[in-house]
């Protein structure tokens, strides 16, 4: 444990009705002190990388409206995040939402800022583009990582439309700028239609291990969870959310939906077997809260996140 200072707390709801009160993640204190912190939570509201629905820009506020209902103690794993990790919600990423290619230099150097400090950086989005340039902060500072990419989609276009960067692209710009090892990358969750029936094979060739969405219908996620942790346990661990690999029937405000995707549950014991890992940043990409009219695919988000946080080291669990 880092320091035994006291940790901030999530405002609780028999204090100031949920309701109310901040708008930050959990209603976490809201800091730009980095200094003491173990984790950051953090918007990067944008969706000028997306090709089909927009409205990620959207996400991080309302991922951050839906979480305020989120209370402090898992019930299940017996986790306690904010006994052991102190946490603080540090607002959002000035993007340039004229200019994609300047917003991916803006994340990049924010982040570059933000690892100067021992902590773990916890992303709202946003669609997809954003986490290329936490890939190339986070090589800066631990090399090329380990990653679990889990996702409806591989998003390793070449180009979309002419153009390298953009929401379906950043794990074959990570793959070539050797920002991960690709023998330690798992894809899980792709499925639906390509442009190729080879689509997924490409990145097998380059060693990425593609659980494809039907190899996991019907069944537990903790068997993949325990093969993925064995395989990545001595690297440094990124983890990557799309929303959209969940089933369009519990996530539906997502940008490019995806029928037959995982359910609620699976995504929860998939994430709860990589405790133990060592999991050095995570991201929850694709809300886009104008096509969630209940709320549900925000509120489905901010728990993921939740759990994510969760599983970070230090944190006790039984
Ligand atoms: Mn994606
Ligand atoms: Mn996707």
């Amino acid at each position: 444990m880092k320091n035994h200072q006291p940790k901030n707390q999530p405002l609780g709801g028999n204090v100031h009705p949920r309701f109310s009160g901040p708008g930050t993640f959990m209603r976490l204190p809201s800091t730009d002190d980095l200094k003491g912190l173990d984790v950051a939570f953090l918007g990067i509201p944008m969706d000028i990388g997306t090709s089909w629905r927009s409205g990620t820009r959207f996400g991080p506020k309302q991922i951050r409206a839906e979480s305020n209902m989120l209370r402090p103690y898992n019930m299940w794993t017996k986790a306690a995040p904010f006994d052991h990790l102190n946490c603080a919600d540090i607002g959002d990423i000035a993007i340039n939402t004229f200019d994609l290619k300047d917003t991916v230099i803006r994340i990049a150097s924010f982040y570059e800022d933000l690892l100067k400090y021992p902590l773990v950086p916890m992303a709202m989005g946003g669609d997809h583009t954003l986490t290329l340039p936490i890939l190339r902060s986070i090589k800066k500072k631990y090399g090329p990582v380990a990653l679990i990419h889990i996702d409806a989609h591989a998003d390793i276009n070449d180009e979309m439309f002419g153009e390298k960067i953009a929401h379906g692209t950043p794990f074959r710009r990570a793959y070539e700028e050797g920002l991960i090892d690709p023998n330690l990358v798992y894809q899980i969750g792709v499925r639906g239609t390509g442009y190729s029936a080879r689509d997924f094979d490409e990145a097998r060739d380059w060693g990425f291990k593609v659980i494809q969405a039907e190899e996991i219908w019907h069944k537990s996620l903790l068997p993949l969870g325990e093969r993925v942790k064995n395989d990545l346990r001595h690297s440094p661990v990124y983890i990557s959310f799309d929303i959209d690999s969940l089933d369009p029937a519990y996530a539906p405000g997502t940008g490019t939906p995806e029928i037959g995707g995982l359910t609620t549950p699976q995504a929860i014991e998939l994430i709860r077997s990589l405790s133990g890992l060592n999991i050095v940043g995570c991201d929850l990409v694709e809300v886009s809260p104008p096509y969630d009219p209940s709320g549900n695919t925000a509120l489905t988000a901010a728990n993921i996140l939740y759990e994510m946080l969760c599983i970070l080291p230090n944190v006790e669990s039984k």
